[in-house]
């Protein structure tokens, strides 16, 4: 069998929101400034610009890209033969703790939702945990948003509804949004499962790469069309007008039940953090 540190854990966690804060993924400012180029609308394009330099303001001073650092939202892959002799689950929110004390990022979890008393470590995390062969552990991290969250959305369609039903919703969530969710964004589409399977599916498909393309025919047919019609919406950068509301849709599906059609729309506003880390297991000494 084998293992990974708990110290590993921590101090990996902790880097991984530390960076995520400061440091925009290259491949997401390559899209930025390719949509600049695009841009036809005068305030779009600099608001585009403004985006590209404010990362680079937050890359070469340390300081996180957004006063909003988020909710630490992780999603675990542990390989099979992995075994922990410590609470896994306390291990990760010492990371989030220390990376948001540490990084001075701000603290934004309250402890319950009326009574409003902040936590003051960011902790605890929404941790989802998945099982997959062999001896290594994923990470993938994403400190999200509170502006892009908030205008996220779900619907139990008839499935009568078909296509035009989930075009329909999706385009009637970004418009709601408008520019309170902070675009350009990465708009997170589920469909399929149920009720809370679908809310999952949709914050899977914004932690995929920026550039890829689902591997379904279907949801890639479905991605290309989203996109067409959120960029004719002219919402635009921060929703003062343009073609760049969105840089790309994500459609993750899944069975569901005969007479369900489950869509859910995740947000991810421009500041769209995340990193993905492998940690190798090393094999535990069984000769005691
Ligand atoms: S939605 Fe994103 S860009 Fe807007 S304030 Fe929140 S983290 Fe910042």
């Amino acid at each position: 069998m084998y293992t990974v540190e708990r110290n590993e854990i921590i101090n990996t966690i902790k880097d991984m929101f530390i960076d995520s804060a400061y440091n925009l993924n290259n491949k997401l400012v390559n899209k930025f400034e390719r949509a600049e180029k695009l841009e036809t609308n005068k305030l779009g394009k600099s608001i585009l610009r403004k985006i590209i330099e404010n990362q680079v303001i937050a890359k070469t001073e340390n300081i996180p890209l957004c006063q909003d650092t988020g909710v630490a939202v992780i999603f675990l892959e542990i390989g099979r033969q992995l075994i922990f002799s410590y609470d896994l689950e306390k291990a990760i929110n010492t990371g989030v703790r220390k990376a948001y004390m540490d990084g001075y990022l701000r603290k934004s979890i309250v402890q319950h939702p009326l009574n409003r008393i902040n936590t003051l470590d960011n902790t605890p995390a929404i941790i989802h945990y998945n099982y997959i062969p062999g001896k290594n552990l994923n990470i993938h991290i994403a400190p999200k948003g509170g502006g892009s969250e908030n205008m996220s959305r779900l619907k139990m369609l008839s499935p009568s509804e078909g296509e035009e039903g989930i075009i329909n919703f999706v385009l009637e969530t970004i418009k709601l949004a408008g520019g309170k969710a902070c675009p350009p964004l990465i708009v997170g589409v589920g469909i399929g499962g149920n009720f809370e399977k679908v809310a999952l599916l949709a914050k899977q498909a914004i932690f995929r790469k920026i550039n890829d393309s689902s591997k379904s025919l279907i949801d890639r047919n479905l991605e290309e069309k989203l996109l067409k019609k959120i960029n004719q919406l002219d919402i635009g950068p921060m929703g003062l007008g343009g073609l760049t509301t969105a840089l790309a849709v994500k459609v993750n599906s899944y069975p569901c039940h005969i007479a369900s059609l489950p869509v859910a729309v995740n947000l991810q506003c421009h500041s769209a953090r995340k990193k993905e880390v492998t940690l190798v297991g090393k094999k535990i000494n069984n000769s005691n």
